[in-house]
Order: structure tokens, then C-alpha cells, then sequence
């Protein structure tokens, strides 16, 4: 039976067990997928011994994903890139990371807007500049989007990002400072959230969406609650939208196929599964 894991701290709140849970019965494959509690201290030791604990591999979350990027044995160029592996594997006796944050974000677009979506953005606008806005970027400059402006409450964490990810990619690059949103937002074709403004218990991203040139697609990587205020205001804007959900069911497709060999699909029952678990209702 293989095992795989994820493992974070704290963990209890992951619902990554549930969709590779909802996968393996689906599949209907020998293996299990559990929670794993490690402090930040025992990772580095963890991450050696997770083969001989009989584990294939596993997903790695907050606040490890670094850690991991520096301890693994060979890393995708993906992962190098963002500095983060939230996806490991063995291969060869070696133990691998990569970080599928990046093709769940693009493919989860793919899936809302059409295959093609980005022929028709010409600028993004990403707020925040933390670590899910690195792969937001990566995703963003892999489509060959013109021009990427990143804008965040403190300006030298968007100016380190934009020094970091400057050179992959035909796509310019710019960090402003917060006072520059509403200009940004006239130009943007597609607006992302990367902050955690907006998730239950934290006060709303306002935007002035009424600038938003007619046609914006407003995402957001927050997925509790599920219908942010920003979306809800993009939509009374009478914007297309698309919510945080999707990245995180697309970002553990890589991983499962790796760990038991099939490629799931994210399908209407697994999103529904998930819904019902952040409405509290399963
Ligand atoms: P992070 O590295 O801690 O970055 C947090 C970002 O939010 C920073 O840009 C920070 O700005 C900004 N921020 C926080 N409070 C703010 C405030 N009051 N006003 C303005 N900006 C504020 O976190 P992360 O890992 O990037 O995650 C960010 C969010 O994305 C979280 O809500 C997380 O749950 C979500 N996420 C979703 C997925 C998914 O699959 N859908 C995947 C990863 C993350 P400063 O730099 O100024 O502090």
C-alpha cells in the first residue's frame, strides 16, 4: 500500500486529505494520504526520513516550503525559480521537490475562462508579494502575459520579487507601491488576489473595481470564504470572476500522479466535496 502524506504546522486544518482521500476511493487504489504535524525544528529530519518510514512522498505546506526547497536532493527548475516545493517525491533513491502551485493557478484558469484566455490580457495586476504571489507570477509569465505589475502593502517585498523573477520570461515586470492601485487597475485585464485580505476573520481587499476597463477577470486565491468580498464586488461590477477553490484542487493532480500513478481529474463531485467542507455542512 503506498503512503503519502502532508505535512505543515500547524496541519489539522489541511484539506488536502480530503481530496487525495476522495481520489483514492475514486480510483479505487490501496494507499492512504494522512496529516502530519512537524515543527519546524524536526523538518529537517523529517524530510530525510520520510522514505524510511514507507512513505512515497508527500505535499508540504506553511511553513516548510522553503525549508524543503533547500533540503531535497534535486529540485525542479520550477521549484529553484520560487525558492519553494510544496510537492515531494522519491525517484532513483533521490528525494525530489517541485512546486505545483504555479500549473494549479493557470490550469484552474484554463478551466474558468477557456483555453486562450490570455491572448486577450495584455496587463495583470497582482496584489500581494508573499509566496502564493510568486506563483502566481511564474504562472503568469509561463503565458507569456506583456505586462505583469505587482503592487503590495510593503513595496521592498514586491521590488525583492520582481528582482527574483525578472529574467524568466519575455514578460515585463514592475513592483508599485500601494498608492498606484487605482492606475494599475485601469490597465489590468486581470486582477489577482494573493493577499490574505478577504479570508474569514480578515478584513476585505477593497478595490475600485467601477475603474477595472470593462471585460477585467477578477480572481482570488482565497478560498474561505468561497465568494469573497472582492468577487461578490467584481460581480455586481458585472466582471467575470474566478475563485481560489480550483487552484488548490488543480495544484495536487501533479502529486497524486507521481505518488500512485493515475492522473485524477477535478471533477464537480470533488469540487462539491470540498464546498461542503468549508460551509461546515459534511
Ligand atoms: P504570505 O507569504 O504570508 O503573504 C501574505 C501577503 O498578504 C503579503 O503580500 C502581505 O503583505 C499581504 N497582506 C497581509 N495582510 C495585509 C493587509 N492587512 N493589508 C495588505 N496586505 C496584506 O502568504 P501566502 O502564502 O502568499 O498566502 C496568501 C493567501 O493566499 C492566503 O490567504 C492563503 O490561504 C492563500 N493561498 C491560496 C492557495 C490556493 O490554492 N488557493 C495557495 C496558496 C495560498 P505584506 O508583504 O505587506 O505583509
Amino acid at each position: 500500500m503506498k503512503k503519502a502524506f502532508v505535512v505543515g504546522h500547524p496541519i489539522k486544518h489541511s484539506r488536502s486529505p480530503l481530496i487525495h482521500g476522495h481520489w483514492l476511493k475514486q480510483y479505487g487504489i490501496e494507499g492512504s494520504y494522512e496529516r502530519i504535524d512537524v515543527a519546524p525544528a524536526d523538518f529537517g529530519e523529517f524530510l530525510k526520513t520520510f522514505p524510511e518510514r514507507g512513505f512515497v512522498g508527500g505535499n508540504v505546506t506553511i511553513p516548510h516550503k522553503e525549508a524543503a526547497c533547500l533540503g531535497v536532493d534535486r529540485r525542479t527548475k520550477r521549484a529553484e525559480r520560487l525558492g519553494a516545493v510544496n510537492t515531494l517525491w522519491r525517484e532513483d533513491g533521490l528525494i525530489w521537490g517541485d512546486n505545483t502551485d504555479v500549473l494549479g493557478f493557470t490550469a484552474h484558469l484554463d478551466r474558468s475562462l477557456g483555453q486562450g484566455w490570455e491572448e486577450a490580457v495584455d496587463t495583470a495586476l497582482i496584489v500581494g508579494a508573499g509566496g502564493a504571489a510568486r506563483a502566481i507570477v511564474a504562472g503568469l509569465q509561463d503565458r507569456g502575459i506583456p505586462r505583469l505589475l505587482v503592487i503590495n502593502r510593503t513595496l521592498p517585498k514586491a521590488e525583492e520579487l520582481v528582482r527574483d523573477l525578472r529574467d524568466d520570461g519575455p514578460s515585463s515586470l514592475q513592483a508599485l507601491p500601494w498608492g498606484d492601485i487605482d492606475a494599475a487597475l485601469a490597465t489590468a485585464g486581470l486582477v489577482v488576489n494573493t493577499t490574505s485580505l478577504g479570508m474569514a476573520g480578515q478584513p476585505p481587499l477593497d478595490l475600485d473595481l467601477g475603474i477595472s476597463p470593462d471585460g477585467a477577470v477578477v480572481a482570488d486565491i482565497v478560498y474561505v470564504p468561497l465568494r469573497t468580498p472582492l468577487l461578490a464586488a467584481a460581480e455586481a461590477r458585472g466582471l467575470r470572476t474566478v475563485d481560489g477553490l480550483g487552484m488548490l484542487l488543480h495544484q495536487a493532480v501533479p502529486g497524486f500522479a507521481r505518488w500512485f500513478g493515475v492522473t485524477p481529474e477535478v471533477t464537480p463531485e470533488l469540487r462539491a466535496l470540498i464546498v461542503a467542507d468549508l460551509e461546515g455542512r459534511s
